[in-house]
């Protein structure tokens, strides 16, 4: 078998702990042949990104690699001297020498291409080959060194495992395995023993930093076998699995169709609660109510307002329409009897102008806001107004009128050059969810993400193409935009039907996407742009949602019962993401891992890290 073993920066965070590594890899080079890629030593890589921080507050991004890659250069040398020292022959090998070709995007590289030739005649001479993880080079013509983003290691491996179309990739890191979610903040959580692509992909995502998400993406895209172990430990670990896949061309490795399918779905309808008090348990009670009936929800957005008020607006089936608006209708007299007194503006809207969802997936757009601009241009050159816009790592939904529907999704498969799946999509997704043995909890896994600024435009025309002019200019500087929401209500501004669109992006990109905003929002005749950093993002995730009533309701209960209050609410089929104030993220985090009964009997400890 040919085995490709990528060892993270903290099992290699001292020389005690690269002998220690070396050994388990000559225990595998018995049997197998081995590709090791490695991390830098330790916070390695932190330590070089502080220098430079020191030196200029916004680095020169060709320099950043030069100086982030000699981190993986120091671990490749000196594994390669342990596995010798052990008589293990072996060789070390920078990104530039096996030839892992990226596009000419610093810092944030995609791999096109590897050579593998050189590679492979080191491994059919019997030597381990150890190779620097996290960097490449933009080919032949000008050999610039590029690195693929923090944490990009793991891509690393698996891009060479597909590459060289070895029979397993091994990430050892200093956890068990995939957890339920991160154990620094909740020791009991739990080891899964296998996920899928799709929701590991998502939990990636949303910030367990565990995996990166381009890594599973590949592993996804190429059918590569995935395990996540510890270094420390012979424990199995989890299996990170993918459906089967039609066979893929290794050239533009990480480039090539970044959406794989349309789907569409034209039997849903829109509830919403405008101009309710924002406080916390509101979303709680209105989709408890929604539960107790089993109506399942498809999605929900919630945005806040200006003055403090939100609108939360839902999706439904046409046949549980009539049934959700009931239940939405009590909401408000309920709401008045435990004394709530400022609901003098707030009313409940139950669209019956039939609308559809249109929606394009593909683990492709993973860091790529093109792609989700790409969406909206095309929707707006054929002239379709955007109702709702819904995103997760691996899908981007767009809610529009029903009679715009067959036009969207032709001019959306014409677009993106790919099939076109018929409704229903969401309702088939995991039969398993059902009953009976074998059946998965709903929710697999939460994260917090704590990396995230909110921005929101308030008062954007309310006509075709602006949510494509937002999303182009923010994807022409490479900023990738997560959550976005646009409210389904509109306000009336010198006679202009307005909406507010709300989305958020890393802490490190909300400095210049408010600068071009704020700029283009005066241009737009848009009202002002607000940014919000002190937010985290909690988020559940669960292929087996899908099918199980309630699950929005237990984690809107969870975090009531806390008294935090939710900013901003985002569902996928297979995610629900809540935004709340960074001071109430951990909390949030916690109970909601404890609310979905995700805790275990043991306690997970985390090595501690050696410092270099
Ligand atoms: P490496 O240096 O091996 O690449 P990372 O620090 O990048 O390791 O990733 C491992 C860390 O990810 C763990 O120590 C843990 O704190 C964190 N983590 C976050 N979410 C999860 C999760 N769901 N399962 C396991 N680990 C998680
Ligand atoms: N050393 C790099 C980082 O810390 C890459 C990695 O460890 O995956 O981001
Ligand atoms: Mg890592």
């Amino acid at each position: 078998m040919l085995i490709v073993q990528k060892y993270g920066g903290s099992s290699v965070g001292s020389v005690e702990r690269i002998q220690a590594v070396a050994q388990r890899i000559v225990a595998t080079a018995h049997h197998h042949r081995v590709v090791v890629v490695v991390s830098a030593m330790g916070k390695t890589t932190d330590g070089l990104v502080k220098l430079a921080r020191e030196i200029s507050s916004s680095p020169n991004r060709r320099e950043m690699d030069m100086l982030l890659s000699t981190g993986e250069q120091v671990t490749i040398a000196l594994m390669s001297m342990a596995l010798q020292e052990l008589g293990q022959p072996a060789i070390s090998m920078t990104g530039v020498q096996v030839g892992i070709v990226t596009e000419a995007e610093h810092t944030r590289a995609r791999i096109l291409q590897i050579h593998t030739e050189r590679l492979e005649r080191h491994l059919n001479a019997g030597k381990v080959v150890v190779v620097a993880g996290f960097q490449g080079v933009t080919g032949q013509a000008d050999l610039e060194i590029t690195t693929l983003g923090r944490g990009g290691s793991d891509t690393s491996a698996v891009a060479l495992a597909a590459a060289l179309q070895a029979d397993q990739c091994e990430i050892y890191t200093d956890v068990p395995g995939i957890l339920t979610t991160d154990p620094r903040i909740v020791p009991d959580a739990q080891l899964m023993v296998e996920i899928t692509c799709d929701e590991m992909l998502e939990l990636a995502s949303l910030g367990a930093k565990v995996l990166h998400p381009r890594a599973v993406e590949i592993a996804r895209n190429y059918g590569i076998p995935l395990v996540v172990r510890s270094s420390w430990s012979d424990e199995p670990g989890t299996r990170v699995v993918a459906a089967q896949r039609q066979p893929r061309p290794l050239e533009g490795l990480e480039l090539t169709h970044p959406v794989d399918t349309v789907e569409f779905d034209t039997n849903q309808g829109a509830i919403s609660l405008l101009r309710i008090p924002d406080r916390p348990g509101i979303a709680a009670s209105l989709f408890g109510g929604i539960a107790v009936q089993s109506l399942n929800v498809d999605l929900i957005i919630q945005s806040i307002h200006e003055g403090n008020i939100n609108d939360i607006t839902f999706t439904v089936t046409q046949d549980s329409f009539k049934q959700a608006i009931a239940v939405a209708d009590a909401i408000l007299p309920t709401l008045a009897k435990v004394g709530e007194n400022n609901l003098s503006q707030a009313e409940v809207r139950g669209d019956d102008t039939p609308i559809a969802k249109v929606s394009i997936t593909g683990a492709g757009m993973i860091g790529r806001p093109r792609v989700a601009a790409q969406m909206f241009i095309t929707l707006a050159e054929a002239g379709i107004n955007i109702q709702m816009i819904s995103t997760s790592e691996v899908k981007v939904s767009c809610v529009i009128a029903a009679e715009d529907c067959d036009h969207a999704v032709r001019a959306l498969g014409k677009s993106f050059k790919v099939e076109v799946i018929p409704e229903p999509t969401s309702l088939q997704l995991n039969p398993r969810s059902n009953s009976g043995d074998g059946m998965l909890p709903p929710v697999r896994g939460v994260a917090l993400d704590r990396n995230q600024a909110r921005l929101a435009i308030r008062h954007v025309p309310d006509h075709p193409g602006m949510a494509a002019q937002i999303f182009a200019l923010l994807a022409e500087r490479n900023i990738s935009v997560d959550m976005i929401i646009q409210s389904q209500r509109c306000h009336a501004v010198n006679g202009v039907l307005t909406r507010d669109i709300a989305f958020t992006v890393a802490q490190d990109d909300a400095d210049e996407a408010q600068a071009v905003l704020e700029h283009a929002a005066a241009q737009w005749v848009c009202g002002e742009v607000v940014v919000n950093r002190a937010i985290a993002k909690v988020s559940a995730v669960g292929a087996a949602m899908v099918n199980s009533p309630g699950v929005a309701a237990r984690m809107f209960e969870a975090l009531a019962q806390q008294q935090i209050n939710i900013s901003m609410i985002a569902t996928s089929e297979i995610k629900i993401s809540c935004v709340v104030d960074e001071a109430d993220g951990v909390r949030a985090l916690q109970v909601i891992h404890r609310a979905f009964g995700l805790s275990g009997s043991r306690t997970i400890v985390v090595p501690s890290v050696a410092k270099v």
